[in-house]
């Protein structure tokens, strides 16, 4: 079977070593305290050639100033002449092997060429002492000051160059990594390694590029494809893409029914929670009720100064502005905030991360506003039919960017400005955490942020790496449909489908390209949803679980869907239709 890769990587090179390398302990043991010893070795090296070259520098002061009234005693300071050349000789030699004619630039070459004329020179003195001639002992004592000039120029050359870069007013993380890399690079037995070698300096090539949270993830078949397709946004080939979508072809969802309802919340803290049943309650009141429920619930309205009338103004405008689309309508939105609320409390993120009302109420207003006046058609489609936000936003997030942009000039009228006690500073901590993380719930960051996590929760800092945890974790109750019980779930996937196939038929008649899980003629119900929850959803909340064991819950209702999935599938490829009787017979 064919695999497709996707994503971009800095290249191919393997980035980790095979099993009888390196990831035995012994063997990571072993090439740690090699690495150690060589570094005090090069270490002690560095500070012995320092010595030998102060040496030869004293030695020749002395020399000069005393050489005439030496007689028999110049043979002493001869030899340590002698020995100080031969070991600046030797560590030359070392050198030049080692970077091989990238060594000679004029520097260099200057540099090596003194040390050879200055063992000429002495080799003429010591082999002729009484003979030589009134002009090779002028030669020779001017001569010796050459290596000393090459010395300080060479140094004075390197402080400049550290001096220019000082001088910019900051120092990064990454320039100090790439820096600690480098140094390893300069390591014998690591320069006399490939396989380190260019894993070091991929390593550097990823800090210095930028690219820590790139990724590649290899499809196996068709039905990955496709959703891999959906999850980047990749756009479907297409002939012509020109066609303009009127802002004016959006209908908007209008009039609000102001419903006081209680009783439909019994189950507001827990996974099991029927958004459904809250729905027909409150008489599709349900993301104003919930969102103001939750915020008392938290004493928000008094802990944050928020204004609680101008809040319901808002809550209220915000509902009805989602549009009546299949699934992403005021439903989802108010379903989304209770399952952030499901982790914040239960799922025990609170305790876990001292979330206070200000970090409580970011999730919880990004929740209700994440997919505000979403059109029920994705970014693919937007950008490829030049619609007016993907202009807007230069093709970069548009429909997050939208929502959360919608919502705040909502914020702007004074009459929903519940945030209008709050000091300026504040109000911008406010602002710039809900967009942070509305724009996370953007799904073509699903790989980069998993890969992130993967990495950062097993060494998780509380309070570090709090922000990006909010972000997950809004992106986690976005998709947590397939994580609740089987009928609930079952409803979502229905509707989810429903408004991905009037896309399609939407595409179909302008003559767009199909987008990938759009296509009511090819798309499998339990195939693609077994996908999904196969290659999204148990990897997010398995990693999530290991870190926050209550999330056990989340992940076992998603495996127990994909078992009924799977059930259901079979039964279909029997032949049989079962799947009134799976509706029936679900809890
Ligand atoms: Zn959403």
């Amino acid at each position: 079977m064919s695999k497709r890769r996707y994503g971009v990587q800095e290249d191919n090179i393997i980035t980790e070593y095979s099993d009888n390398n390196f990831t035995k302990k012994d063997s990571i043991r072993r090439f740690s305290l090699q690495l150690e010893s060589s570094i005090n070795k090069k270490e002690s090296n560095k500070n012995i050639m320092q010595a030998i070259i102060n040496a030869y520098i004293i030695h020749i002061l002395f020399h000069i100033e005393f050489r005439s009234n030496l007689g028999l005693a110049f043979i002493y300071f001869a030899i340590i002449e002698g020995i100080c050349l031969i070991i600046m000789f030797i560590n030359l030699i070392k050198i030049i092997s080692k970077h091989k004619h990238e060594y000679f630039n004029i520097r260099n070459t200057i540099d090596s060429l003194a040390i050879l004329i200055g063992i000429t020179i002495f080799i003429i003195e010591f082999i002729l002492p009484y003979t030589y001639t009134y002009t090779i002992f002028k030669l020779g004592s001017i001569y010796r000051f050459i290596p000393l000039l090459v010395f300080k120029f060479k140094n004075k050359t390197i402080k400049q160059g550290q001096r220019r870069f000082s001088l910019l007013p900051f120092r990064t993380n990454s320039e100090r990594l790439v820096n600690i890399l480098r140094s390893l690079r300069t390591l014998d037995f690591i320069t006399n390694d490939t396989t380190i070698d260019s894993q070091l300096e991929w390593g550097i090539r990823v800090i210095c590029n930028q690219t820590l949270y790139s990724f590649e993830v290899i499809s196996e078949n068709k039905e990955q494809d496709e959703l891999i397709n959906w999850a980047l946004s990749i756009r479907p080939s297409a002939n012509h893409i020109s066609q303009r979508i009127s802002e004016n072809s959006i209908v908007n969802l209008e009039g609000e029914i102001p419903i006081e309802i209680r009783q439909s919340l019994k189950y507001v803290d827990k996974l099991r929670f029927d958004i459904f049943e809250l729905k027909k309650a409150s008489e599709n009141n349900e993301l104003a009720t919930i969102c103001s429920f939750l915020l008392s619930k938290y004493d928000i309205f008094k802990a944050e100064g928020f204004n609680k009338d101008k809040f319901t103004s808002f809550i209220r405008i915000i509902q009805a502005g989602y549009y009546q689309n299949p699934y992403h309508n005021s439903t989802h939105a108010a379903d989304v905030t209770q399952a952030y609320h499901v982790y914040i409390e239960d799922f025990n993120i609170k305790n876990l991360f001292n979330l206070n009302t200000f970090d409580i109420s970011c999730c919880l207003i990004s929740s209700s506003i994440h997919d505000f006046q979403h059109p029920g058609l994705n970014n693919a489609f937007l950008m490829n039919s030049s619609h007016d936000l993907a202009i807007l936003y230069n093709d970069l997030s548009v429909l997050e960017n939208h929502h959360v942009a919608a919502s705040f000039s909502i914020i702007k009228d004074k009459n929903n400005n519940f945030f209008e006690n709050l000091s300026c500073d504040l109000y911008r901590k406010y602002r710039s955490k809900i967009i942070s993380i509305v724009l996370a719930t953007d799904f073509s960051k699903h790989f980069k942020e998993i890969s992130k996590l993967k990495l950062i929760c097993k060494e998780l800092n509380t309070e570090n790496d709090k922000e990006f945890m909010l972000k997950i974790l809004m992106h986690a109750a976005d998709v947590s449909n397939s994580t609740r019980k089987w009928k609930l779930y079952y409803d979502w996937a229905q509707l989810v489908l429903e408004e991905f196939f009037s896309q399609g038929d939407r595409e179909k008649d302008l003559g767009l390209s199909i987008s990938p899980l759009c296509d009511r003629n090819t798309v499998n119900f339990a195939k693609s949803q077994i996908g999904f929850i196969d290659l999204f959803i148990i990897p997010m909340f398995s990693i999530l679980k290991d870190v926050f064991p209550k999330f056990g819950k989340a992940l076992k209702n998603a495996q127990i869907n994909k078992d009924k999935l799977s059930k259901m599938n079979e039964e279909e490829n029997e032949g049989k239709s079962v799947q009134d009787d799976l509706v029936v017979s679900s809890d």
